[in-house]
């Protein structure tokens, strides 16, 4: 888990979503693959960012 991330537009301080996402999405080399992804708030303008847990190591999908 990251802790303390800072909003990349005001510099206040981003709160963890609860909820998973899900990007899917083709590798380079023609394998599909699924990652959860977690979002982030600024508490102070509000911009979300979402990322993935896992960006490198795609999961195949059943
Ligand atoms: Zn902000």
């Amino acid at each position: 888990m990251i802790a303390g991330r800072i909003c990349p537009r005001c510099g206040d301080s981003m709160i963890r979503g609860q909820s998973e996402g899900m990007f899917v999405g083709w590798r380079e080399d023609g394998m599909s693959g699924a990652t959860p992804t977690i979002k982030y708030m600024c508490s102070g303008c509000g911009y979300i960012e979402e990322r993935a847990v896992n960006s490198k190591y795609l999961k195949k999908l059943k």
